[in-house]
């Protein structure tokens, strides 16, 4: 079983509690129990139906599989950073992207008393879903420069702006927004609020097709959309520190959806360089195919210990920083290396459709992008390590 940093006595010890253990075992039975019998139909339309994908969910939560980062306050199973890394990580060998329900954006738990009736609940009832949104078509990775603005009018705000490259816009119920109150004051000025789908002046303009399979986010575009001051989340200017924890939390379970993929990839690599026979011997005793999977299974293993020890350290402090920059940059990195390895192993079979590699290779393009860019991490890395900020 995969290790996890433990302290015992002067050493270290890299094994995973059994009760965790047991629990991923589970995970692993669903995956092949209920999303393996759907890969081939994924791979052929290039998205799960979302009547199915709602239908896997409904299966997992009747499993137990629900609500499980959500915080025991807050109704949830209360698992910690490091059991939900490696719960995707096991879910991320099925190239769906399937995920768990239940759990919400984490800045939802800054949500006051009414908020969390009327938002969070219903999240982890099953009732509702959600999506974040502060990119805009004018840069994502500057955060500091947002430009949709909310403005003060009575004891509501006045929503402008456009978001864009929204992920779950489709079958979200509200927005979480990330608006201006004070352009002057750059990231200070961020404020966060909760939009409700059907709100007049908030509307999804349009899908964007990316090169991912089933993944369409859309742009918003948010006209004199008026909301109430009671959906303002978090304190006026604070919405960037509130965002913070979501993106760490984003951070390490991005990173292990690159060790699920990279495991799958390269079990489909060795199964198959073991069998394919060419000029009379199989690939598996060709020297090239050997270093390509060698290297794969080093890397792969060296990310697993990046993000398994970013994750334990998140539980152990209740937060992590340049670590878990480390292991998305790294891993994101590792992912991209091994699942182009691991296609040309298999050759013209790995380019078709009928294995999960191509969609497995195209979809990790994303991570070097989504939620911080490579460029961006290592910039965030050198910056803890020099003592500079993003002003200096
Ligand atoms: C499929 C998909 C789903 C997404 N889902 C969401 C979502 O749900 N919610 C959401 O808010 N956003 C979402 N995003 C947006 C994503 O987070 C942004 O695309 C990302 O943060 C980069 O922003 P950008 O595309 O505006 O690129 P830019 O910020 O314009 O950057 C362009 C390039 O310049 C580089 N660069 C920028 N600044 C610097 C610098 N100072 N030094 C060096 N290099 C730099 C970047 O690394 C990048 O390579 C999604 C994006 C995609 C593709």
């Amino acid at each position: 079983m995969v290790p996890v940093f433990r302290a015992k006595g002067i050493g270290v010890d890299f094994s995973v509690p059994d009760e965790l253990s047991l629990f991923v075992e589970s995970v692993r039975r669903f995956r092949e129990k209920e999303l393996m019998p759907l890969e081939q139909d994924f791979l052929r339309a290039g998205r799960l139906d979302p009547v199915v994908r709602t239908a896997l969910e409904e299966t997992a939560r009747k499993q137990g599989f629900w609500a499980l980062e959500v915080p025991e306050e807050h109704g949830g199973q209360g698992l910690g950073a490091l059991a939900a890394c490696l719960v995707a990580e096991e879910l991320f060998k099925h190239p769906a992207m399937f995920e768990f329900g239940g759990s919400p954006e984490p800045v939802l738990y800054h949500a006051g008393p009414e908020q969390r009736e009327r938002y969070l609940q219903p999240i982890v009832e099953g009732a509702k879903r959600c999506c974040y949104a502060f990119t805009e078509p004018g840069g994502g990775s500057d955060l500091a420069a947002i430009r949709t603005t909310a403005t003060r009018d009575g004891n509501s705000w006045v929503i402008n702006g456009t978001k864009t490259f929204i992920s779950g816009a489709e079958r979200a119920d509200f927005v979480i927004v990330f608006a201006t109150t004070d352009r002057e004051l750059g990231a200070r000025g961020v404020t966060c609020f909760l939009v409700d789908k059907g709100t007049p002046g908030f509307q999804l303009s349009r899908p964007i097709p990316t090169m991912g399979d089933d993944w369409e986010p859309y742009e918003l575009s948010f006209e004199h959309c008026v909301v109430p001051d009671g959906q303002r989340l978090g304190d006026v200017g604070k919405g960037w520190s509130l965002a913070e924890d979501q993106l760490t939390h984003g951070r390490l379970k991005i990173a292990a959806y690159q060790l699920g993929i990279a495991q799958r990839c390269i079990d489909i690599a060795v199964e198959w360089a073991k069998n394919r026979v060419t000029w009379g011997k199989p690939l598996a005793t060709r020297q090239a195919v050997q270093w390509m999977l060698a290297d794969s299974v080093t890397e792969l293993e060296a990310a697993r210990m990046m993000v398994y020890r970013a994750a334990w350290l998140y539980d152990e402090r209740g937060s992590v920083g340049r670590e878990a920059f480390m292991a998305k940059l790294f891993a994101t990195e590792m992912a991209q290396r091994v699942t182009d390895r691991c296609l040309q192993i298999l050759g013209g079979l790995g380019y078709s459709r009928e294995l999960p590699i191509q969609s497995f290779y195209r979809q990790v393009r994303l991570w070097r992008i989504g939620h911080g860019t490579a460029e961006i991490h290592r910039w965030m890395i050198a910056r803890d390590l020099l003592g500079v900020s993003a002003r200096d």
